[in-house]
């Protein structure tokens, strides 16, 4: 399998530390907020790729963090007129409905920042006890000259970064690129007790803590949006390697921006859309179809054209799935002959197309592409002279190139109760006007089903007798 690594600016060969299990840490949201799309799109990008390990048989440690201290978090907390920590509980609660709604697996861990402060005060003391940490007035800052390797990641060496970098000069610091490990507290914000004063974690710390307590010194994998390479990851990579003297990270793989108008969707232009707005009137399918429909290192171009063009390809897919699951109910055939043993065996072209457009950097765009072609081969040949065995076998085809994506997983039949659900709704309709004949009609079919409406005052209600 190969990875474009962001450290290298190549794609590798992928080659876990341990065969066949993977730790992966991605950034994760700063919970002062509801999620955007384009928040949504870094969070669906690497759902995918771990999903994709995970169809190869590799078991994979995820872990996404949620940022619950920040600037933001205190400012929120303000205008709610409630707490830090009330506002990361609420828009951790509000995160998770989102994120099923989108069918983001859930993360092997979830850690939050504040559960995590003991262990950055001592990641902090012995970055001190090392050098590479210096305490000014309850403040602590990394000593980036130290680090020689610093700029690693973006690819520029120090006094680059200082020539192009606009930042503040603050008397306090030995050197303007030294960044916070540790804020003092200000007047009115949350702080925990430590060996230079109260105060509260900086937001670079709390990743590098967090990936080293839950997946240890080196890990596989190290995830973000393209945003957080310059300073976060940078950062992060200083301050884990000064530390232990090991590598942090063997790849480092960065999604690129869902754009709109050519822009950075994001809450500071606020160009955004919801994750649970677009969810209103679009499938989960539909929202990771146009995620995934161009390459993850691309910048994709959010418009409603592209979303309703995605309704349309999945609806594609979607109707050869009810094709399939008719015809599993119909055909009178239910073993496989010879030949249809031979022409499902040759439909594995397709699951071997698949493969090999995500072994290579996760091309999910070809990826769908293999899928269509295989739903236009199935069309094609399968009709109701099938066997019920043939048909079961390349729907689950299709689920199963689907599972890594994240969808095709749903089912085309309403289940009874959906069903029951829909016409006793019809009936009310009817009653309302007063389209008698057609309520009863529905009632009629109904018990002929052995299925009983009753009318209480709480509504209609409905039993199956038998
Ligand atoms: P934040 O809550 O702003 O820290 O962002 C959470 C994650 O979403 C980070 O990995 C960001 O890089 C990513 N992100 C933010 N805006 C976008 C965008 N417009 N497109 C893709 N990813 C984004
Ligand atoms: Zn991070």
């Amino acid at each position: 399998m190969k990875i474009y690594n962001s450290l290298t600016r190549k794609k590798e060969e992928f080659v876990p530390i341990t065969p066949g299990e993977i730790k992966m840490y991605v950034c994760g949201p700063t919970v002062y907020n509801y999620f955007h799309i384009g928040n949504g799109r870094t969070f669906i990008i690497f759902d995918t790729i771990r999903r994709y390990f995970e169809y190869r048989g590799y078991k994979v440690k995820y872990v996404q963090n949620f940022t619950d201290i920040d600037d933001k978090m205190i400012k929120r907390a303000n205008e709610e007129g409630t707490t830090v920590k009330d506002v990361g509980d609420k828009y951790i609660q509000e995160y998770y409905k989102d994120a099923d709604g989108l069918n983001i697996k859930r993360a092997s861990i979830n850690p939050r920042a504040t559960e995590f402060v003991e262990d950055i005060i001592e990641f902090i003391s012995g970055l001190i006890e090392k050098g590479y940490a210096y305490e000014v007035d309850g403040d602590v800052y990394f000593r980036t000259n130290k680090f020689e390797s610093y700029g690693q990641l973006i690819g520029q060496n120090l006094e680059d970064l200082k020539v192009g970098a606009r930042i503040n000069v603050d008397e306090r610091k030995e050197d303007p690129m030294d960044f916070a490990l540790w804020k003092a507290q200000k007047p009115g914000e949350p702080a925990w007790d430590s060996p230079w004063g109260k105060g509260r974690p900086g937001w670079h710390i709390e990743c590098s803590c967090m990936a080293k307590k839950l997946l240890g010194e080196t890990i596989d994998i190290h995830a973000g949006g393209v945003d957080l390479t310059f300073p976060h990851h940078e950062n992060e990579i200083a301050q884990s390697e000064a530390l232990t003297g090991k590598k942090f990270a063997n790849y480092w793989m960065h999604g690129a921006f869902l754009n709109i108008n050519n822009q950075k969707m994001s809450k500071s232009l606020n160009n955004f859309l919801t994750a649970r707005e677009i969810l209103k009137d679009y499938s989960a399918d539909v929202v990771r179809f146009l995620m995934l429909s161009g390459h993850y290192r691309s910048p994709l171009n959010f418009s409603d054209d592209l979303l309703e063009s995605a309704k349309s390809s999945v609806e594609r897919m979607y109707n050869a799935i009810s094709n399939l699951e008719n015809l599993i109910d119909e055909v009178e055939k239910e073993k496989m002959d010879d030949n249809e043993r031979e022409y499902l065996k040759s439909l594995d072209v397709y699951r071997q197309k698949y493969i090999e457009k995500m072994d290579d950097d996760f091309n999910t765009a070809d990826a769908i592409t293999a899928i269509f072609d295989l739903i236009k081969d199935i069309n094609t040949n399968i009709s109701i002279n099938s066997s019920k065995e043939l048909c079961q076998e390349v729907l689950s085809l299709i689920r199963e190139l689907g599972s890594p994506l994240g969808i095709l997983q749903n089912s085309t039949k309403l289940s009874l109760e959906d069903e029951v659900e829909e016409l006793i709704r019809q009936r009310q309709e009817a009653r309302k006007n007063k389209n008698f004949a057609l309520a009863d009609k529905i009632r009629d079919d109904l018990k002929a089903r052995n299925i009983i409406l009753e009318d209480t005052p709480q509504g209609v209600r409905w039993k199956i007798i038998k």
